[in-house]
This record gives structure tokens, C-alpha cells and sequence, in this order.
């Protein structure tokens, strides 16, 4: 019977090569983590300038190209065999370590999953050297070659001899968004050095940020401006418990649905569930309801403090004292947050009909009240108060009033039309710099909505490449009136229809922002019973006797809207409490409110005019009525823009000219670095040529 036992099986030693693949494979997860691995040496390197390429999401090919200092070629014969590093001498240096890197294990681990290619050249070196390596060895010989001073390296068929691995990876678009992720927070927390990520054959990066940027500059490019405009710098010491913090944190104004956390301890990029949830729990009191914030922050731990020999995957860290460290943390961005409030004044005035009342939000909710200069109201900020006025911009109040880092949007636009001139005019149809979204928001939820997804094609499928060349180098002359403007483009003059333009504009950052808008809080809640009767009274509804009585219209809009509250959230930043009041608005473009006149018919179309069954053309028509309503157009009021103060504050009786401010300033540089022209466009006289500057040298000459 003995012989029936189950008898061990003999152990037998694994084959090194094997035994190395596996443990590779655990350290490179997905291409994203080799590229962080990959990042990180040329940072060490003093890489001034990064540039990542990359294929299929970093499956097929990922290269980094840096400017740093090389590899001399005694090295190259070793680099990629584990444990061999130059960053670490003996056991001491754990302690004390300054690099990211300590272990010699990534390029070791990379080469053990993939083809691995390095070309680098040190400043002393007359030439670059180029070695393929396999397995932690080079495959032949060195061969000189020429190249600049740095550091390629070229990853190709990463997991080639993993089918496990390649099998357990999601889409090629999945680990490129994972890529950009990664390559973004390095670029925000390295803003002085320059990052590029593109893909292979795409002239148009996808992430993009230059030499000497700032920390704030790096997050309006790849976060978007609407997070950069709110942010809070936070630095923070604390001898006790040795560390200190740097970073920015957006304040009480800004929200988002998904909160977007880049940490770094020691200048690596790691995760940490406690401390995200330990600051979350401060912003609950400031923000509204399952919103999160922006956070960015640089934390320094005295090196013993932190377990260097956590696994190199870990991406989820632990240290010494983090729970006191957590609160030490959250203290600090309270108080920041508490400090911010002061310099925020909010205006709002009470619905139908009363007296304007002037509130500052934020004093409010911290009495006792501190009255700064931050609490002081210009003249053109105040609300009218002859009842005949009465406006419905009133209902609003700024996102944000604090421009404590403001910055100058002038500027801004025109970094973007340099590189747009530089990149973009070549190819106008380019798919990659058609997206209005191209370039920055990287970080923000992607959108899977094949929906939405066909909605976009559809606009890249109706774009007229001339005008689109015409729209992105175009220099903006004058506003004629709410509806025209003038702008020169090369020799000639343009009559444009910024109605149209504006209309076709908003309907675009629509689709290309979906879901990821920022909100416009109306100071009080607009009833919207009140705004359809309004709308209903006005001539424009075409409202007669048979379609019954107004009142019972209006509480059907009420109601019907009430049932879609969710999707309008969720989706479109619009807020309709239970009581049927509009809280909030999307914000499509910073700077810009639409003309609230339009309100009342806005949300009569909502309910009337929006194919709520069919889930695209609910997208569709909910993107055509709101890109009405957004659109520039001739209005009964004029609207003080909000932001007219940022320069020249105008005086209160300009304030009719503010509507020209935002045309200028907000309208046009957007038009021009995000409009994508409807072939239409060419055929409705939306742009029309006025003149052409050698004809007029002509007359002039007759003269
Ligand atoms: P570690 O970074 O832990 O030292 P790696 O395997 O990541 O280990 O790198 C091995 C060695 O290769 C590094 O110590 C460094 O000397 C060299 N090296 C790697 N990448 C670069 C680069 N981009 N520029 C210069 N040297 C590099
Ligand atoms: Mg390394």
C-alpha cells in the first residue's frame, strides 16, 4: 500500500535565467513602472531634459531620451547586471542615500523582460556608444556611434517572454494614460526640467513641458487652468518629527469627482492611502459632498525614517510616525485653507425682487471676521440696486476672486500660439492637435463614452483645414459688436462671426472636456420655476393659450428636470437641489460666464428641446442648447465681465464695455487654440475677408 503514497517531487534548482524573468517581472508591472524606473535615472543623471517616445502604450517601444551625463563605456559592459550600480558604495550609504535609485535593479529587471538598446555619451567622450542588451548581458560588442551627450535608452517588446504578463495588461490606450500619468507628476514635481512624451510618429506631444518651468505653470499645462488659478502653496516644517512638505493644494473653490493626488516622499512618486484619506477628511468641511481636491506634495523624511527596503513595486508606502506625520499635515493645509477664506468676497444678491446684499461667504463661516484689504469692494464689483436693472449675473458669484498667484492670461495664450505655430500649423488636420484637450488635461477622467467618443470624430471629421489654419494664427483686431469682430490674418482682414465662432467653440470644449467641467456657483439658488415663467412670458418661448396655462408649464419643467438631476451633475456640473433651484453651472471656459439673460430660455430648452432617450443625442442637443446659451451674443443687458479686473480694471460707467474685455482676453485666444472650424463655416460667411492689406497699400498709394 506504501506505494501508493504520493511521493514528493525531487526539487530541482530553477534555471537562472528563469529565476530572473520571474523576479524582473515583479518589479516591472506594467510599462509605466519601468518608465518610472527609466525617469529616475535620468534625474539622477542631472538630466535637464526628458524626452519620452513611446508605442502601443509602451508595449512595442518605450524610449527615453535625457541630456545628462552619460554612461562612461567602462560601465556599459555592466549596467544592466544586477546590483551594479554607481550610487552606492556600502551599506552606510542606505542611511544617508540623496538618488532614487539604490538597488541597480531596474535596468538588471528591464533587460530580463524585454529588448533593452542604450546609446549614451559622456561630455568627454568624442563619440556615443551604442550596446543591446539581454538578459542582464550585452549581446555583442560595443560599437561606437555618433549621438548627443546623455542617455538613450530604448525598451522594445517589453513581457516578449512573459505571455502572463502581456495577457494581464489592459488596452495599449490603458498603460499610455497610465504613462502620462506617470510622466506629468514627474514633470510637475521636476519643473525645472524640461518633459516630452509622444507618440512614435506623432509630431504633437502629449504631454509637454519646458526647461525652467514653475511648479504652477507645469500644472496649468497638464491639469488645465481651472485647478491652476486655485491653488494654495503650502511648505511646512516640522523639527519634531523631522520632515518638511512643499507643495500646492487647490482651496475651497475647486472640486473635483475623483481626486487627483501627486505625492512624492524623498522625490520619489508613491502613493499613500492614509495620508490621502487623512487630508481628504480637512477638505470634507470645505468642499461640497463626495468632491475631492487637487493635491500636490513634495515630502522630505529624514532618510531614517523611511524603510528603503521596501519592495521597489510598493508603490504604496509606509514611514516612520505616519500617523503623527498625517496630522502634522492636515493641521497645516487647514490652516492655509482657513487663511485663503479671508481674501475671497463673494457678492450675491436675493432672487425676485430685493435689495442687494453683499456677503462675504467665507467671513461668514470663520466669525469673528478679520477685515484685510482682501475684503475691500471696488466700485465696479457692486451690484446695481435700481430694480430695473436687476440682472441676472447677479445670481453669480466669481469661482475666484483671490489672485494671490494670478496669472497673466496674456501671457499664457500666447506660449500657446508660439507652440502652435511651431508644431501645429504644419498639420492642421493632425488628429493629435485637434483635440481641444490635446496637451493638458491629461490627468483629468478619461472619457470612455464611445458616445461621446463618436460625437468627437464627428467634429474632427467636419473640420475645414484651411480655416483652422486661418483660426490658429489669426491676430484679433477689434470687436465691432457683441456679434462681430475683426481679426487680420497673414495680409488680409476677416469680419468674423463671434456668435457662431463662440457657439461652435463651447459646443466643442463640450465634447472634448465631457465630464470634467468646472462649476459656476450661482451665489443664491435660481429657482427654476421662477426662470421658466420668465421664459414662458417672453415672446421668444412662442407660448399660446393651447399649450395650456404657464404656471402648470413651469412646474412640469420643474419637475421633469428633477428627475434627470443625476446625469446633470454628474455630467454637466448643473445643480438642481430637491426644492428645483439651480446651484451651479459648468464652467466651460475660465473667464467666462455666459450672458445670464439667457438663463430662462436655457432651462425651458433643457426640459422642451433635449433628447433625453437616446444617450448621444442627449449629448448632442444638451451640447447644443448649453453652447446656445454659452455663445457670445447680443445681449439685452450688458454683462460686467467678472475678470475685467484683472488688468485695467474698468470703471463702473465702462462697465458696458466689458463684454469687449472677455470677447478679447477670454473668447478669441481660446477660439484660437482650440476651435476646430466646421467645414460650414467656410459657407455661411462666418469669416468673411474684408480686404487684403496689398490692395489697401494700393489705394493708399493713389492717395
Ligand atoms: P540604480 O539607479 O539603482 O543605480 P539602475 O539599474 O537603475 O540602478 O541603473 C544602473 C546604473 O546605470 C546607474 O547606477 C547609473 O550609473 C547608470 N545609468 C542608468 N541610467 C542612466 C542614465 N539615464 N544616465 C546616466 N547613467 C545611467
Ligand atoms: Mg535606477
Amino acid at each position: 500500500m506504501a506505494s501508493s503514497k504520493p511521493q514528493p517531487s525531487t526539487i530541482k534548482k530553477l534555471d537562472e535565467v528563469v529565476v530572473n524573468r520571474i523576479a524582473a517581472g515583479e518589479v516591472i508591472q506594467r510599462p509605466a513602472n519601468a518608465l518610472k524606473e527609466l525617469i529616475e535615472n535620468s534625474l539622477d543623471a542631472k538630466a535637464t531634459n526628458i524626452q519620452v517616445t513611446v508605442k502601443q502604450g509602451g508595449l512595442k517601444l518605450l524610449q527615453i531620451q535625457d541630456n545628462g551625463t552619460g554612461i562612461k563605456k567602462e560601465d556599459m559592459e555592466i549596467v544592466c547586471e544586477r546590483f551594479t550600480t554607481s550610487k552606492l558604495q556600502k551599506f552606510e550609504d542606505l542611511q544617508t542615500i540623496a538618488t532614487y535609485g539604490f538597488r541597480g535593479e531596474a535596468l538588471a529587471s528591464i533587460s530580463h523582460v524585454a529588448h533593452v538598446t542604450i546609446t549614451t555619451r559622456t561630455s568627454d567622450s568624442k563619440c556615443a556608444f551604442r550596446g543591446c542588451y539581454l538578459d542582464g548581458r550585452l549581446k555583442e560588442a560595443i560599437k561606437p556611434c555618433a549621438g548627443n551627450v546623455g542617455t538613450q535608452i530604448t525598451v522594445e517588446d517589453l513581457f516578449y517572454n512573459i505571455a502572463t504578463r502581456r495577457k494581464a495588461l489592459r488596452s495599449a490606450a490603458e498603460e499610455h494614460a497610465k504613462i502620462a500619468e506617470v510622466v506629468s507628476r514627474y514633470a510637475v514635481h521636476n519643473c525645472k526640467v524640461g518633459f516630452t512624451l509622444k507618440k512614435q510618429g506623432e509630431s504633437m506631444a502629449d504631454v509637454r513641458t519646458p526647461q525652467n518651468s514653475s511648479y504652477v505653470d507645469n500644472i496649468r499645462t497638464l491639469f488645465g487652468s481651472s485647478v491652476a488659478r486655485e491653488l494654495l502653496e503650502v511648505t511646512h516644517e516640522d523639527s519634531r518629527l523631522s520632515f518638511k512638505i512643499h507643495g500646492f493644494v487647490s482651496n475651497a473653490n475647486y472640486s473635483m469627482k475623483k481626486s487627483v493626488f501627486l505625492l512624492f516622499i524623498n522625490h520619489r512618486l508613491v502613493e499613500s492611502l492614509n495620508l490621502r484619506k487623512a487630508i481628504d477628511t480637512v477638505y470634507q468641511a470645505y468642499l461640497p459632498k463626495n468632491t475631492h481636491p487637487f493635491l500636490y506634495l513634495s515630502l522630505e523624511i529624514a532618510p531614517q525614517n523611511v524603510d528603503v527596503n521596501v519592495h521597489p513595486t510598493k508603490h504604496e508606502v509606509h514611514f516612520l510616525y505616519e500617523d503623527s506625520i498625517a496630522e502634522s499635515i492636515q493641521s497645516a493645509i487647514e490652516t492655509k485653507l482657513l487663511g485663503a477664506n479671508t481674501s475671497r468676497t463673494f457678492f450675491t444678491q436675493a432672487l425676485l425682487p430685493g435689495a442687494p446684499v453683499l456677503v462675504n461667504e467665507e467671513l461668514e463661516k470663520t466669525k469673528p471676521s478679520s477685515s484685510g484689504s482682501g475684503d475691500k469692494v471696488y466700485d465696479h464689483h457692486l451690484v446695481r440696486t435700481d430694480s430695473r436693472d436687476q440682472k441676472l449675473d447677479t445670481f453669480f458669484q466669481k469661482p475666484s476672486i483671490s489672485e494671490s498667484q494670478n496669472v497673466c492670461d496674456k501671457d499664457d495664450h500666447s506660449m500657446d500660439i508660439d507652440e502652435n505655430v511651431s508644431t501645429d500649423s504644419k498639420s492642421p488636420t493632425d488628429k493629435s492637435t485637434s483635440s481641444p484637450a490635446a496637451g493638458r488635461c491629461q490627468q483629468k477622467s478619461s472619457i470612455k463614452l464611445t458616445s461621446v467618443l463618436e460625437l468627437q470624430k464627428e467634429i474632427e471629421d467636419n473640420v475645414h483645414a484651411g480655416l483652422r489654419e486661418l483660426v490658429q494664427n489669426h491676430t484679433f483686431v477689434g470687436c465691432v459688436s457683441e456679434e462681430y469682430a475683426l481679426v487680420q490674418h497673414q495680409t488680409k482682414l476677416y469680419l468674423v462671426n463671434t456668435t457662431k465662432l463662440s457657439r461652435e467653440l463651447f459646443y466643442q470644449i463640450m465634447m472634448y472636456d465631457f465630464g470634467n467641467f468646472g462649476i459656476l456657483r450661482l451665489s443664491e439658488p435660481a429657482p427654476a420655476y421662477d426662470l421658466a415663467m420668465m421664459a414662458l412670458d417672453s415672446e421668444e418661448s412662442g407660448w399660446s393659450e393651447v399649450d395650456g396655462p404657464k404656471e402648470d408649464l413651469a412646474l412640469y419643467i420643474v419637475d421633469f428636470l428633477k428627475t434627470k438631476t443625476e446625469m446633470l451633475r454628474d455630467y454637466f456640473s448643473l445643480e438642481i437641489d430637491e426644492q428645483g433651484h439651480i446651484l451651479t453651472l459648468p464652467m466651460l471656459l475660465e473667464d467666462y460666464v455666459p450672458s445670464l439673460d439667457g438663463l430662462p430660455m436655457y432651462v425651458l430648452r433643457l426640459a422642451t428641446e433635449v433628447n433625453w432617450d437616446d444617450e448621444k443625442e442627449c449629448f448632442r442637443s444638451f451640447a447644443k442648447e448649453t453652447s446656445e446659451f454659452f455663445s457670445v451674443k447680443k445681449s439685452l443687458f450688458a454683462s460686467p465681465s467678472p475678470d475685467a479686473t484683472k488688468e485695467n480694471p474698468p470703471s463702473s460707467d465702462q462697465q458696458t464695455d466689458n463684454w469687449r474685455w472677455t470677447v478679447e482676453h477670454s473668447v478669441y485666444p481660446a477660439i484660437k487654440t482650440m476651435l476646430m472650424p466646421h467645414k460650414q463655416f467656410s459657407e455661411d460667411a462666418s469669416l468673411l475677408q474684408l480686404a487684403n492689406l496689398p490692395d489697401l497699400y494700393k489705394v493708399f498709394e493713389r492717395c
